[in-house]
C-alpha cells in the first residue's frame, strides 16, 4: 500500500503504544479506542486496584527485528527513526500473579532490558522493596519461557550476564532442542555454567504450574528450525486460557492440530506478522514463510467456537501498523491487533 507520510506520523503512535483492557476485538474500532503513548501503556501495565489474580499483558508487538528495521528507509520506518513515533517493541509478554508477586516472561527479546522495566516497574515507579541501586533480578522475576531460538526471541538472555544482572538461578523455561542448542553455544552456556540461569525443560503437552494459579502448557509449533525447535504456549490462569503463538510457517501439518489447540483458548494471541504475500520486496516470502493475516482470517472465519484473535509479531511492512489502513477496517469482528500495555485477565 502506499504510505501517506502525514497520515502515519500522526496515526503511528496511537497503533504502536496503545492498549485497551481485554476489550473484544473488533478490527479497527478496537483500535481506535486506545491512549496514545508508551507512558500510557505503561499505566495500563499497572495493576489495577480490583485485580485479577492472573494477567497477561503484552510488552511488545513487532517481529524480531523491531521497527525501523535496519536497511528499510521507507517511511513507515522513517517516521519511527526520525523520532517522531516511539518505536515499538518485540513481541512478548508478561504473566504476573497477583496473589504471589510472581512474574515471568514469554521470550527474552531484543528489548528485554526496558520490558523488564515495564513489567517490573510500570510507570517508572521503582520497586518499593529497592535499597540500593540494583536488585538482585530473581526476587521479582521469577523465570522467562522461551519459544525458539530466533533472535527476537531468546537473545535478550545477554542480560543475564556478568556484564549486566549476573542474577542467581533465574529459571529459564525450553524445549529440549532449544536447551542443547543455548548449552552448546556461547555466550548463553556461560549463563548456565555460571549458575545464572538455570535450564527447564518446557516439554510439549506437559502443564508447567508456575504458581498455584497460573500454569502453562508449552506445544509444538511448525516453524524453520535453523537452531531450534519452537514452541508456543497456552497460559492457563484460574478462569480463562489465553494461546500465544508469536511465529509459525504454516497453520496446517502441527503435531497437535492448530485449531484443536486454538478451541481450548478464550483467547489467542497469534503470529500476525504479514498481512499478505507480497509485502517483502527484494526478500523471498518462501524463505520467510508465515501466513499472511488476510488468509487467517479466511480460514478463522467460519470456524464453529473460536476465541478472540489478536494478531501480533507484525513486521515493519505490515499496514496493519497505520490505525486507518483498508485492511484495518477490513477485518471482521472477533479479530484485532494486539497493542502494547493491552492486558488480559485470566
Ligand atoms: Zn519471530
Ligand atoms: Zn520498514
Ligand atoms: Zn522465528
Amino acid at each position: 500500500m502506499a504510505w501517506n507520510r502525514r497520515r502515519v506520523l500522526a496515526a503511528l503512535p496511537l497503533a504502536w503504544a496503545s492498549g485497551a483492557l481485554g476489550s473484544a476485538p473488533g478490527g479497527a474500532g478496537a483500535v481506535a479506542r486506545a491512549p496514545g503513548s508508551r507512558a500510557a501503556a505503561r499505566r495500563l501495565a499497572r495493576p489495577r486496584r480490583t485485580r485479577a489474580r492472573v494477567e497477561v499483558v503484552a510488552l511488545g508487538t513487532a517481529q524480531d527485528a523491531g521497527v525501523p528495521q535496519i536497511n528499510c528507509f521507507k517511511d513507515h520506518c522513517a517516521v519511527v527513526r526520525s523520532g517522531a513515533a516511539e518505536p515499538p517493541r518485540v513481541a512478548c509478554l508478561g504473566l504476573v500473579d497477583h496473589d504471589t508477586g510472581h512474574r515471568f516472561l514469554i521470550d527474552a527479546t531484543p528489548d528485554f532490558s526496558p520490558q523488564v522495566g515495564d513489567l517490573l516497574a510500570p510507570d517508572g515507579v521503582p520497586l518499593p522493596e529497592v535499597a540500593g541501586a540494583t536488585v538482585q533480578l530473581q526476587s521479582h522475576l521469577h523465570g522467562v519461557l522461551l519459544t525458539h531460538a530466533h533472535i527476537g526471541h531468546y537473545s535478550g538472555l545477554v542480560h543475564l550476564g556478568k556484564e549486566v544482572a549476573a542474577p542467581r538461578g533465574l529459571p529459564v523455561w525450553a524445549s529440549t532442542a532449544m536447551g542443547e542448542f543455548l548449552r552448546a553455544n556461547a555466550p548463553w552456556e556461560a549463563l548456565f555454567r555460571n549458575g545464572f540461569a538455570d535450564l527447564r525443560l518446557a516439554a510439549a503437552g506437559v502443564r508447567i504450574g508456575l504458581t498455584p494459579s497460573l500454569a502453562v502448557t508449552p506445544f509444538q509449533v511448525v516453524h524453520r528450525p535453523e537452531y531450534s525447535d519452537t514452541l508456543g504456549y497456552l497460559i492457563h490462569g484460574p478462569e480463562r486460557t489465553l494461546m500465544y503463538v508469536p511465529d509459525a510457517d504454516v497453520w496446517d501439518g502441527w503435531q497437535v492440530p492448530f485449531e484443536q489447540l486454538l478451541v481450548q483458548a478464550d483467547v489467542a494471541l497469534i503470529d500476525g506478522s504479514f498481512w499478505s504475500h507480497q509485502e517483502l520486496g527484494h526478500r523471498v516470502q518462501a524463505d520467510i514463510p508465515h501466513p499472511p493475516v488476510s488468509e487467517t482470517i479466511e480460514r478463522l472465519g467460519s470456524m464453529h467456537k473460536r476465541p478472540q484473535i489478536w494478531f501480533i509479531h507484525l513486521n515493519h511492512t505490515n499496514p496493519l501498523w497505520d490505525p486507518e489502513a483498508p485492511e484495518l477496517r477490513s477485518m471482521p469482528a472477533g479479530f484485532g491487533v494486539t497493542r502494547t500495555g493491552q492486558r488480559w485477565d485470566l
